[in-house]
Formats: C-alpha cells, structure tokens, sequence
C-alpha cells in the first residue's frame, strides 16, 4: 500500500527533528522514518555540554527523546521504517523502505547522518565512553589535566590535537605515516605547541585498559616495534562515513567521499529533494549545525510544497 505525505524526513537526528518541527509548524503532512533505532549519533554521546540551553551536562539520548517528544507533540507521525531507495527527477517522489513499504511525497529532506570511523579495534567498542571518542569537541573536557592521544592525520585529527591540548598536559598526535591530509597552517601550529608530540608511522594496535582506557598500544609500521603510550583518552579522528549508501542510484548527486551535496539554502541537485546535517556536512559535524541545517530544510521544503499545492 502507498501512503502519501507532504515531506518524507529520512534520519531521526537533530537535523531530521528540527527540519519536521519547522515543517509541520508551517502545515505539512510530515513523516519522520527513523530506521529501527531512531536518534543518529547523540545516541551513543553520553554527555553533551556545549548544545546551547542547558545549564548542565545532558545525556545525548535524552536530548533526542525531548526532540522526538516535541515532534511527536507537534503532528510528527514516526515510523521504523528504514528508507531503501527514491526514485523520481521531480515532485512526487516514490520512496521504498526495506520492509517494502512506498511512500509517494511532495518532497524529502535526507537527515541520515554520518557515522564516526573506527579503527575496529577489538577493545575500541567496550570502552567507547570510557576513554574512547570519536568526538573531542563532546568529550575532549572530561579528559581534563589528563594524557591524551588523537589518532589521524587529517584537519580533524589536528584540530583535536590542538583544542585537547588546551586542557590536557600531553596530547600524542598517532598517525600512520609521515605526510599529513591536515592544511600546513593547521600542522605548523600543533608542531609548535609544546604539549603535542608526534607518534609517526605507527598504527594503533590495542587499547590498554579493562574498564576503563589506561593506554594505547601502537605499532611501527617501519620496523614492527610496540609501545604503549600512557594515555586516559584516545580520539579516533580517521574520518567520517555519510549514510548515503541508499542513494548510489538515485538522481540525487553525492560527492567522491558520499556527502549529499547540497548547497547553503539544504537544496540539493533535484528540486524539493532537501538534504541537512552530517550527511551533508563536510566541515563541522555537531549536533547544533545538524539542528539549525535541519530547520532550514524544513523551511525550504514547507516553501517548496506550498508553492506546488
Ligand atoms: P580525512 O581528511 O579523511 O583524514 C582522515 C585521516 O585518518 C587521514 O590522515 C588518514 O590517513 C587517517 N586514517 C584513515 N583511516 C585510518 C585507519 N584505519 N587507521 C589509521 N588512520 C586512518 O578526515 P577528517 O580529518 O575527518 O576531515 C574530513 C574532511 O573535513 C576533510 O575534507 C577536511 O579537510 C575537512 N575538515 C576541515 C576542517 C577545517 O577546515 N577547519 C576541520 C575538520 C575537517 P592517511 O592520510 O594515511 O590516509
């Protein structure tokens, strides 16, 4: 059966729910489909300290469940449903969810996020929130007056390197070879700060610690020695991979490394096809950015049906 909509969201995070509550606000019939585990990223962050208006730290997962009550409160309709294909150049769209449910809308903000790359370390997921981040801006304070190391070698990995070393006494900056993605403005500094060490040509190879991160284990990739370096917390800054998989054969144009290219008013290559948040975000991925691209894709995409009533 196919149920009609005005605006399909696809993702369930801050970009998605901020887009749904300007939509519905302005009179469109919004779907939200969430997949099986609705809320992206903040899901897993355990506390969050820099989304403006709240006076204490805040859990990620509640941050989301508010978001999804408001939605919920305002005429958002959810559902589990996770999106496996859109077809169409113009309005309507058709969209096949995996269950094969079909939705045919007026139009679709993608809001699928990204998700952080991990080393895929055996230890890495057991004491991820125990030391172990892909998020220095998150968690980076709660490793205050403490060693820390970041690995990567792009302007991420860098950027860590240079706000950890803001708080904390030694940053190891462990990255597999000896050139580095990072702008040379960006590498010069942290080669200037005298708390940030370079650990060169080696590749993490086990994270110490049984409850909690007590060091990283790294190995040369030269002459095969080991070292530990004696850290409480270890950022993994390796890059990020948009969720736009489902995309690969739609009209919708995504670039070399998948983000949904969209330009700054969410209007991405197909008209009333709308794209926020990580998925299409190659700079900043935070929370608040992915809320406030969010809202304006709700905003485009009420204006776009509206127009075409
Ligand atoms: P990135 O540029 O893709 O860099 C990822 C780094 O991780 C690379 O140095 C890579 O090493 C390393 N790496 C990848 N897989 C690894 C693995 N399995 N084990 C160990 N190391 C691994 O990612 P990013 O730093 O997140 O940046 C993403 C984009 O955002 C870039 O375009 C970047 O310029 C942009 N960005 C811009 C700013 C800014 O302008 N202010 C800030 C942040 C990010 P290799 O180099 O050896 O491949």
């Amino acid at each position: 059966m196919t149920e009609q909509t005005d605006l399909l969201i696809i993702g369930a995070g801050p970009a998605g729910c901020s887009a749904a509550i300007y939509a519905v606000r302005a009179g469109l019939k919004t779907v939200i489909a969430g997949g099986s585990v609705p809320g992206g990223q903040l899901l897993q962050t355990n506390e969050i300290e820099n989304y403006a208006g709240f006076v204490n730290p805040v859990g990620g997962f509640e941050i989301m469940d508010t978001m999804h009550k408001q939605c919920k409160r305002l005429g958002v309709e959810f559902t589990l449903e996770e999106v496996a294909k859109i077809e169409g150049e113009k309005t309507p769209f058709t969209v096949t969810c995996t269950s094969g449910k079909v939705y045919q809308t007026a139009s679709i903000v993608i809001a699928t996020g990204a998700k952080a790359r991990w080393l895929n370390l055996p230890e890495e997921e057991h004491l991820r929130g125990k030391g172990v981040s892909a998020c220095a801006t998150c968690d980076g304070f709660f490793m205050r007056g403490k060693n820390v190391c970041v690995v990567g070698g792009g302007n991420t990995a860098f950027e860590d390197a240079l706000f950890l070393a803001q708080f904390c006494p030694k940053v190891y900056l462990v990255h597999r070879r000896e050139g580095f993605r990072a702008d040379q403005v960006t590498v010069e500094q942290a080669r200037n700060n005298p708390k940030i060490e370079f650990v060169l040509n080696v590749v993490p190879e086990k994270i110490l610690g049984d409850d909690i991160v007590t060091g990283l284990r790294v190995k040369n990739v030269q002459t095969g020695q080991t070292k530990d370096l004696d850290v409480s917390g270890v950022f993994v800054a390796i890059g990020a991979v948009p969720q736009t998989a489902f995309l690969k054969d739609s009209l919708v144009a995504l670039s070399d490394s998948g983000l949904v290219l969209a330009d700054e008013r969410t209007h991405t290559t197909i008209e009333g096809i709308f794209a926020a948040g990580d998925c299409a975000d190659k700079y900043y991925r935070q929370a608040i950015i992915a809320a406030g691209s969010g809202a304006k894709a709700g905003i485009e995409a009420a204006a776009f049906v509206n127009k075409h009533r």
